[in-house]
């Protein structure tokens, strides 16, 4: 998406094939009966241990099957339902499903069971009961608490008040995981973070696209990094390194002790019959 002329028209840049243009205003509008309507599907990414290549898990991630526009990523709708406050409905949606999924997995496959992990929105803590939410899709789908993390980012725990510190202690007294999504894209307070329970830092993509072993872009990246985990460590900490894209990289973050990986070298979000067939279900 492109702003074109003002802030209310938004164009549409690729597709050439059917040059349609609606406004912001209109996408936004729609979301909430696209919720009803049952246009969005889930992928999921698999979320792999570093240090033998194992399948641990899978992060949920949304998309929306425009009826006009084809399917929208999370980048195109997601800022849009934060706005408007669909997105409470949304990620209640995404929870409920991302745990029947889930389910299906651990009943179809006798081996470890795979987590999955949820992205939970700044709205979802401050502007809804996620913790009744949480109740009930894993009382709907069956699924152990165990089997549930959720994302948030640095900025939906870090406000003033007691909210986020009640959701999240009640979350994590039912077992829920609690991983922080994107870190060090923001305060990255983790003498704050180490007060709340916290079981995984999601070390953002920035950092880990710095390790290139041919032409290192930032030295120091690797060197934080490494501090990073070992201090996470101490901490009862795990770390999971987003956008893994090469050998390379895998191999520094499996040195330098990070837990587990994810990204492109391991494979792009599938739809949830590819994870099965991984499975070998
Ligand atoms: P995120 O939670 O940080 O998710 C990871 C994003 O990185 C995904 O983009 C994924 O496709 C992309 N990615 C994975 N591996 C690689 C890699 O190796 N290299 C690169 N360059 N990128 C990689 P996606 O699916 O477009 O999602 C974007 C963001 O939208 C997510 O970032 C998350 O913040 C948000 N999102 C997605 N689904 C939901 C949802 O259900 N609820 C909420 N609230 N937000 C969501
Ligand atoms: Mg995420
Ligand atoms: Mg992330
Ligand atoms: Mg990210």
């Amino acid at each position: 998406w492109a702003k074109a002329d003002g802030r209310a028209r938004w164009t549409l840049f690729d597709s050439e094939r059917n040059a349609h243009r609606m406004t912001r205003q209109a996408l936004s509008s729609t979301l909430r009966p696209a919720v009803e309507r049952g246009e969005f599907t889930l992928e999921f990414q698999p979320i792999v241990g570093l240090a033998d290549d194992s399948l641990r898990g899978v992060e949920a991630l949304v998309r929306w099957r425009h009826p006009q526009l084809g399917t929208l990523g999370p980048g195109q709708f997601i800022p849009l339902a934060e706005e408007n406050g669909s997105i409470v409905q949304l990620g209640r949606w995404v929870l409920a499903e991302s745990c029947r999924q889930a389910r299906r997995w651990q009943l179809e496959h006798s081996g470890d069971p795979l987590f999955v992990s949820v992205n939970v929105a700044v709205r979802q803590v401050w502007d809804s009961d996620l913790v009744a939410d949480v109740v009930t899709a894993l009382r709907e789908s069956g699924l152990p608490a165990g089997l549930l993390q959720l994302e948030l980012t640095e900025s939906a725990v870090m406000g003033t008040g007691g909210r986020p510190l009640q959701t999240l202690r009640a979350l994590s007294s039912m077992g829920v995981r609690i991983a922080i999504d994107d870190f060090g894209t923001g305060y990255s307070n983790l003498a704050y973070l180490s007060r709340l329970p916290v079981r995984t830092l999601k070390l953002d993509g920035t950092f880990v696209s710095g390790f290139r072993v041919s032409s290192p872009r930032n030295p120091a990246d690797e060197t934080i990094v490494s501090s990073l985990v070992d201090l996470a460590h101490k901490l009862g900490i795990t770390v999971t390194a987003e956008c893994v894209e090469g050998q390379a990289q895998a191999d520094r973050l499996r040195r330098i002790g990070c837990d587990t990986g994810q990204g492109w070298h391991y494979s792009k979000p599938v739809p949830a019959d590819s994870i099965s067939a991984l499975l070998g279900a």
